[in-house]
């Protein structure tokens, strides 16, 4: 019930409007968001690198509606990526096309992808393109097909939730695009979503294997340096983490064949765990004023966080 209500409020303008001018609110926000510009976020990023973490930087946005803020939003993309260049940052950066301005516009979306890709392709930075809701994921992938056959250093996310994902997972592969895998984070109703946490689980182990199991065929064809594996696992969830780990050493996989990537905020003790372990471990890091829907998403996944939230008001 939590998780509904907290989805909803992620969703609602009127509690976006009200809940954004608490101050406490912000407070509790920025134990998962690193600060409100990318200077701050950059700096959070370094500090990381020097420990030995990769990064993926998320300047936040959203649902954008009207022409300016997508415009805006890819200004703040186009400049990240040099500042991320100029500063030898070891980050990508992820984007979400719904904040391009795609559910309204998409001709607009397309033109200012194509400034980002340019932008990119001048940094030689990969691009991964988010995933929202299961209303756009025919959508993104395609856009980011046609963004591969602009510049080949982006990659898609695909959700274990939905039940498609298997055959998505097939249509993004023979495009060579790398997945980062992850559980879903959207309120997604029965007849498009798995509504049971095992079955979820089950496919997340499933799809991460039968993607990594591609990697061979991927490194003959794309050897890049910059290109990063074919295969993220994006969770906090040791089991699938563990699960992988076993299926790629009973088949012979290397610890840089893939990447383990968790939420900046969340886990701290697993993400240092598996990098003292030799893994690749990448934290994605938000940043941006637009924090409110992405901090109720992880308001919405663990309800410990909802005390955690509450308890800044006594602050
Ligand atoms: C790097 C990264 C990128 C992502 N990108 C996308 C995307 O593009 N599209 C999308 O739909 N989703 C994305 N997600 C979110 C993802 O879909 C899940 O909603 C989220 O990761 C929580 O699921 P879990 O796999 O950690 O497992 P869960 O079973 O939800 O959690 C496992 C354990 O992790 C810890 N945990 C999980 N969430 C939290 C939290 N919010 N606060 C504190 N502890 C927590 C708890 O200990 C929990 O018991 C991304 C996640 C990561 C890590």
């Amino acid at each position: 019930m939590l998780r509904i209500l907290f989805l909803y409020l992620s969703k609602a303008k009127w509690a976006n409007n009200l809940i954004t001018h608490w101050g406490f609110a912000w407070r509790a926000a920025s134990r998962f968001v690193a600060g409100e510009d990318n200077e701050q976020a950059l700096i959070i990023a370094s500090q990381l690198n020097s420990e030995g973490f990769r990064i993926a930087l998320d300047p936040l946005g959203e649902h954008t509606n009207t022409t300016d803020a997508a415009i805006a939003a890819a200004d703040e993309i186009v400049g990240l990526l040099d500042k991320i260049n100029q500063n030898s940052v070891n980050s990508y950066v992820s984007i979400k096309l719904s904040q391009l301005g795609l559910l309204f516009d998409e001709t607009l979306c397309y033109s200012l992808l194509k400034k980002i890709l340019l932008k990119a392709k001048e940094t030689g930075l990969f691009i991964r393109v988010d995933m929202e809701d299961s209303s756009i994921t025919n959508k993104t992938i395609e856009t980011t097909i046609w963004m591969r056959s602009i510049y080949q250093n982006v990659g898609v996310v695909i959700q274990s939730y939905l039940y498609r994902s298997e055959s998505d997972v097939f249509t993004v592969l023979k495009e060579l695009i790398p997945v980062r895998m992850v559980k879903g984070a959207y309120n997604e109703p029965k007849e498009v979503a798995y509504p049971n946490k095992a079955d979820v689980n089950e496919n997340f182990d499933k799809l991460s294997q039968i993607i990594l199991k591609s990697n061979l065929k991927f490194q003959k064809l794309d050897s890049s340096p910059l290109h990063p594996p074919i295969l993220a696992i994006a969770t906090h969830d040791e089991p699938r983490i563990k699960n992988l780990l076993d299926f790629a050493r009973i088949n012979g996989f290397e610890k840089l064949d893939f990447e383990i990537q968790m939420l900046y905020g969340i886990r701290r003790d697993l993400q240092e765990k598996y990098l003292d372990l030799g893994y690749p471990v990448r934290i994605y890091i938000p940043y941006g004023t637009h924090w409110y829907p992405y901090f109720m998403r992880r308001l919405a996944e663990r309800p410990a966080n909802v005390w955690f939230f509450l308890s800044n008001i006594f602050k």
